[in-house]
Order: C-alpha cells, then structure tokens, then sequence
C-alpha cells in the first residue's frame, strides 16, 4: 500500500468523525472479522441513574442508600456517580474514611463507623458478606429486566441492593446492523452481569455475549480470540477497556470515553457515535481498493 493513499483515507476518515493515529492504521483494519463492543458508555450512553432501591427485610432504603451514596462518592465509576448522585439530591452524604476502589468490582471502605461494601456479590463475599436468597432472587429478577444492580453491606450482613440503569444509544442497533452488513460478528462484552448484557444485545441485534469478565480480564478475551486466528477490533470508552484495546489489531476508542481509552486505541469515534466503527471498516476496504 502506498503512504498517499492510505492519507487520502485518513483525511476522508477525518470527515466521518474518524480520528486516526497513523496511515498503517487502516491496513491493519481491512482483515478485521469481529468486533468487540464493550456495553456500558459504547453501546448504552453510560450515563446511570438509579431507578431504585431494594432494602432486604428490616432495612431502610433510606439508610443504604446513604452509607453506599456517600462510599459511592469518592469513585469515577458510572454506577458510583449514579448512587452518590441520588444520595447528595436526599442530603445524605456522610463522611468517609479509608475507600478503595477495587476495579470492576466495587468499593469498600469506613462510613459513619462501619465497614461497607458496595458492588458485586463477589466483593461483598471475599469481605465476608453472603447475599441471603431473597436478595439473590430480587437480583436476578431486576437484572433480567436489564437493571445493573449492586449488592450493599455492612458489618458483615447483607442489607440490600441498588439498581441503576443507562440507555441504548439510538444509534447502536443501526451500528450493529452495519457491521453485519460488512459481514462482521459483533460480540457483546462487558463486566456486568450475563442477564443485563444479554437484555442489552437482544435490544441491538448482538446475539453473543461475553459477560462477567473483571477488567484485567478483557485484554485476555481479545488475545483468545486471536489465537483461534481471528482478527479482532474492539469498541470501548473505559479505563477498564484501555488493555483489550491495545491488545486488539483495532483499538477503537469512544471520543466521550476516558483519555486511557483514547491513548491505548488506533483511532477514535469523535462523536461516540458506535456507527463510526463500521464506517472506518468500510473506508478502510475502499482505500485499499484505490491502492492496488
Ligand atoms: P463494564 O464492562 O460494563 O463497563 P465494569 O467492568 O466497569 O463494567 O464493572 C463491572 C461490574 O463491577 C459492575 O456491573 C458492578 O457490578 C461492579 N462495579 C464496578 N465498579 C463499581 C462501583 N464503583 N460500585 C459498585 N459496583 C461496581
Ligand atoms: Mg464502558
């Protein structure tokens, strides 16, 4: 390929809302066969509200909601904002000490003099804390409606949970539509639950779905992947995606997601529009046309 053409397609990409890092860029993405999307802030907008609490018996919503608003509020992540966001609008904010983000987990740390944890059922189990069934149950029921929901504890019991929601992006079930149309398999991945993810992809038209998976985890899916000799581009906006995108022959960055995620990608979607990826597939192929 010569150097001149691969420009004329980066300076038409430029057009399309496509930041590209460098002209060998688009070479390597004319033999891309999947693409991973990463869900939360790719393929819904990830902005999170919460939609509700569900205390377990004897619990106050109220008071769960304040102990894991106020933990919520030291960390970036979409669901923290979501919680710590509901929590300040109550005036519920109290002090904390000692919080660590555990990444793609959850949080713990010291509210009001107890220890709390907030975020997946594992991380409340590695402290201690088992989800009683009636809470499990509410879990599932609220998730397979596409709920994200995070368990809250503290001193050592289960004392409810929280469900947040974002949207779909308008545009998302249309992107998937034209990566199919490139003849390319689009695949669902995220860290959160297998029944959210699956509401989501059946909402876009995704029908594979890799879910659960803890951030460190993403960049090993993408190297599966390549060993099974497939070419993979992935789609992502977060830090927890930074790895998976560099490990990816096409990292393709959320132009509103985290700068980690833009510098470890070949090229950015400067809109966050999920149709972009398509489009520098597809440019990508007719650049290369022009060529030979
Ligand atoms: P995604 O891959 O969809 O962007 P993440 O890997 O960031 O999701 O998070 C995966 C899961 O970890 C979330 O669905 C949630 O259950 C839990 N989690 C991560 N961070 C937090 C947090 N700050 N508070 C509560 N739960 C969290
Ligand atoms: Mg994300």
């Amino acid at each position: 390929a010569t150097p001149t053409a691969l420009l004329v397609g980066s300076g038409r990409g430029a057009q399309l809302g496509l930041l590209i890092k460098g002209p060998e860029v688009l070479e390597n993405t004319r033999t891309v066969d999947t693409v991973l999307l990463d869900k939360t802030g790719t393929v819904t907008t990830g902005v999170m509200r919460m939609s509700r609490v569900i205390p377990a018996a004897g619990e106050s919503a109220d008071e769960v909601l304040a102990l894991a608003g106020s933990l919520e509020h030291g960390s970036a992540h979409p669901i923290a904002k979501a919680i710590a966001d509901a929590a300040a609008e109550r005036g519920a904010l109290a002090a904390v000490e000692g919080m660590t983000d555990v990444g793609g987990l959850g949080v713990v740390g010291q509210v009001d003099g107890h220890a709390v944890v907030v975020g997946r059922p594992a991380l409340l189990q590695d402290n201690g804390i088992d989800l009683t069934d009636e809470l499990a149950d509410a879990m599932s029921d609220a998730q397979r409606g596409g709920e994200t929901v995070v368990a809250v504890g503290w001193n050592g019991v289960a004392r409810g949970l929280i469900a947040v929601a974002d949207e779909i992006k308008p545009t998302s079930a249309q992107a998937v539509a034209d990566l199919r149309s490139l003849g390319l398999r689009p695949v669902l991945l995220t860290g959160d639950h297998e029944a959210v993810a699956h509401a989501v992809a059946d909402a876009v038209g995704i029908d594979e779905v890799i879910a659960g998976v803890l951030p460190a985890d993403k960049a090993t899916v993408v190297r599966d992947l390549q060993a099974e000799g497939r070419v993979v581009a992935m789609v992502g906006d977060g830090v927890n995606d930074a790895a998976a995108l560099a490990q990816s022959d096409l990292g393709i960055a959320m132009g509103t997601g985290t700068d980690v995620a833009i510098e470890a990608s070949d090229l950015t979607l400067v809109r966050g529009d999920l149709r972009g990826a398509a489009d520098a597939i597809r440019l990508s192929r007719s650049t290369l046309r022009v060529i030979k």
